[in-house]
């Protein structure tokens, strides 16, 4: 399947509010001596004491999975003490900065490169020196050219102990995935391919490399720069610190917010999405509506338990506009994104996006219930079969359209669409928001 545009643009303009810790003070600017002014010299810090203030935290991954980030560095604490076969002593780690963002809804860690970068720098500097690695790599997304300007700039500005190297993603849905980004670094194909130890356990040339998006690595930065009790100063006692959360509407520049966990959600929507269901988690995420946003609290196991994980903090919010025709076009678009080397990417992403094209158009052979039913079977089918987890992710997010919008499914059997196409109210009175 030839690749079709993403229905939401690479955003090129970002709208960054100013938030109560990463995203605190602005207007302070993004160089090295603003950043140095408000927070001091980057301590050094020994990797007891490191990782203590990430336990004690209980910081979790910012990616997506909200993986809990003090396992990670113990993965790869471990990992530098084993053996490689074959190879006497230990393995020195590698630290990424996974800045690609290739998720086209997100725009969270383009604002702290663009307004934050030292923060993440510093959060990446301190562990590379409490794990004695040799190098840190940061990645950004190579149709993000602000971002990278920025990256650039902030490097520029630096002498740190360690080297720091920049690289650029291709810019693909799944090259900003973790085995991706390794394989990148590794002068390979930015695709992902199968793995069998988690990179924090063999990445980089076979060596512990612990990689972690933009947000974590600032959240790490701060705990070193401001201490614990600062981080847990935000959000709720079960939940505690900030999160960023990018709200993104067809037609509109993405907003991106500083929020503490427990935040009401409806309290982050412009009126202009109120009543109308939002995508949470982007593009492999799951449809919520609107009652259950308005009752929503930022929270990772609130947000599951509503069925709509958030994920990496996408709000895809198209407002009036069909939801069922937005999944559609959504689904077009992951369908040209693979590398199409797994059966499920191959012969099933291209299958499932033409049924869903039925749901919302119509077909001869069974009209739209049939296609519901063949869009249900055929999205079982793709999950758990890729090597990453791209076809689950767009599994996911047919689901959910099946299961939230039965009303809408019916009416589109019947050859109604009761709300106008995607992105037409905006775009058509040029309307964009800042
Ligand atoms: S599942 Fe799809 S995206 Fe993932 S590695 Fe296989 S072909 Fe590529």
């Amino acid at each position: 399947m030839s690749a079709l545009a993403s229905p939401v643009p690479v955003p090129q303009e970002v709208a960054v509010h100013e938030g109560p810790a990463l995203l605190a003070g602005l207007t302070d600017g993004p160089s090295l001596a603003a950043h140095r002014g408000r927070y001091g010299a980057l301590p050094e810090v020994g990797l007891a004491a490191l990782r203590e203030l990430i336990r004690a935290s209980g910081l979790r991954g910012r990616g997506g999975a909200a993986f809990p980030f003090v396992r990670k560095l113990d993965t790869a604490a471990g990992s530098t003490a084993s053996r490689a076969p074959g190879r006497r002593g230990g393995r020195e780690a590698v630290v990424v900065v996974n800045l690609s963002e290739g998720e086209p809804g997100s725009a969270k860690d383009s604002a702290l490169a663009l307004t934050r970068p030292h923060l993440v720098l510093d959060g990446a500097v301190a562990t590379a020196c409490a794990l004695r690695a040799r190098e840190v790599h940061v990645v950004v997304a190579g149709d993000r050219p602000a971002v990278r300007e920025s990256v650039v700039r902030a490097l520029d500005e630096r002498d740190d102990a360690v080297p720091i190297r920049q690289h650029a993603t291709e810019p693909r849905f799944v090259g900003g995935q973790a085995r991706a980004v390794v394989e990148l670094l590794a002068g390979r194909p930015n695709l992902p391919v199968t793995s069998w130890a988690p990179e924090a356990v063999a990445g980089l040339a076979g060596r512990p490399t612990l990689l972690s998006n933009a947000e974590t690595w600032a959240h790490v930065g701060l705990l070193v720069l401001r201490g614990g009790a600062a981080y847990r100063h935000h959000g709720t006692d079960r939940e505690p610190g900030t999160t960023l959360l990018t709200l993104t509407r067809p037609g509109f520049v993405p907003h991106v917010h500083e929020v503490g966990y427990g935040t009401r959600l409806r309290d982050l929507l412009p009126p202009g999405v109120h009543g109308h269901p939002a995508l949470v988690g982007g593009f492999h995420g799951s449809w919520a509506t609107w009652p259950t946003l308005r009752a929503a609290r930022v929270s990772v196991p609130g947000m599951s338990a509503l069925g709509a994980p958030l994920g990496a903090g996408v709000l895809l919010a198209p407002g009036g506009s069909c939801p069922l025709t937005l999944t559609s076009r959504v689904v077009d678009y992951l369908a040209g994104q693979s590398a199409g080397r797994c059966g499920p990417c191959h012969n099933g992403l291209p299958a499932l996006a033409s049924v869903v094209r039925e749901l919302v158009h119509g077909d001869a052979d069974g009209g739209v219930s049939g296609a519901a039913g063949r869009a249900g079977r055929l999205a079982a089918l793709v999950t758990g079969r890729g090597a990453c987890a791209h076809p689950d992710g767009t599994a996911r997010l047919v689901r959910s359209v099946l299961a939230v919008f039965p009303d809408e499914v019916a009416e589109h059997a019947a050859g109604r669409c009761a709300v106008e196409p995607v992105g037409s109210a905006a775009e058509d009175a040029g309307e964009v928001a800042s």
